[in-house]
């Protein structure tokens, strides 16, 4: 279901002090200057429930970064899909550039990840980007086609209206160089497009956030572009003042 929708993805930041005192403060921010968008925090795994505890008093969601490719079992380390559902997680990250590039997740574990959300309640937040050689090259676009029709195009299970789609330009993100507003909605349109295309009016109806570089000074040019639906923040996210401004850039 399209919406307006802010994330902050805190990747791997904060110890338990510190995410708590963010979490606060995200609290003391929010009884100051409500927000009308849906906001979500996407903390470290281990303090999902100190994040639900505080969710559940400010009404703000929360997320996990990665979910395991893995129904359950022998799988060390990882963490399931229905784990996160049970501990009242409502997104999971898939597909973040930092996971594709570090830990090698490739088309056919992203695509496992997300049939596993769906088949868990969990909304996945399939995130897709071009890296830089491929924008000086032009060829952005068909990047992104690629990456759609690898994982979205093939999915079995069909709940297409709880996906939220994200386009990362991978060079924008964490560099403090941000898309213009123009690329980034050249590229949300063209999502849109092929979406619709594909799966006709649920395509059209899909959630697609911008993320890179966003901040309180950049959100209310990008979000005032018509396919952009909101932001999963990175940087901005670990200061709440900066997060519920961004939030209330619509
Ligand atoms: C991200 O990691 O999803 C992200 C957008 O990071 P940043 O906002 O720091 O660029």
């Amino acid at each position: 279901m399209r919406r307006n929708l802010v994330l902050g993805n805190w990747k791997q930041n904060t110890n338990k002090a510190t995410a708590a005192a963010l979490l606060k403060d995200i609290k003391l921010t929010l009884e100051k200057n409500p927000t009308k968008t849906e906001i979500g925090v996407v903390p470290p795994a281990l303090y999902v429930d100190m994040a639900f505890k505080m969710a559940a008093e400010c009404g703000f969601n929360v997320g996990v970064q990665n979910i395991s490719a893995f129904d359950k079992g022998a799988y060390t380390g990882e963490i399931g899909a229905d784990m996160a559902a049970s501990c009242g997680v409502k997104y999971a990250l898939i597909g973040h550039s930092e996971r594709r590039e570090y830990f090698n997740e490739n088309a056919e574990i992203l695509l496992n990840k997300v049939e596993l959300a769906l088949q868990n309640d969990l909304i996945p937040v399939y995130c897709m980007g071009e890296d830089l050689a491929t924008r000086k090259a032009g060829n952005h676009i068909a990047d992104i086609q690629q990456q759609i029709e690898d994982v979205i195009f093939k999915l079995t299970v069909k709940k297409l209206n709880e996906i939220v789609l994200a386009y990362e330009p991978n060079w924008a993100i964490g560099t403090g160089e941000t898309a213009s507003a123009e690329q980034a909605q050249e590229v949300h349109g063209f999502i849109r497009k092929i979406m619709t295309e594909k799966f006709g009016a649920a395509g059209n109806d899909i959630t697609i956030l911008y993320g890179g570089s966003c901040k309180p000074s950049n959100a209310p040019e990008l979000f005032s572009q018509p396919d952009i639906d909101g932001g999963l923040i990175g940087g901005a996210s670990l200061n709440a003042a900066d997060f519920i401004a961004i939030s209330n850039s619509f």
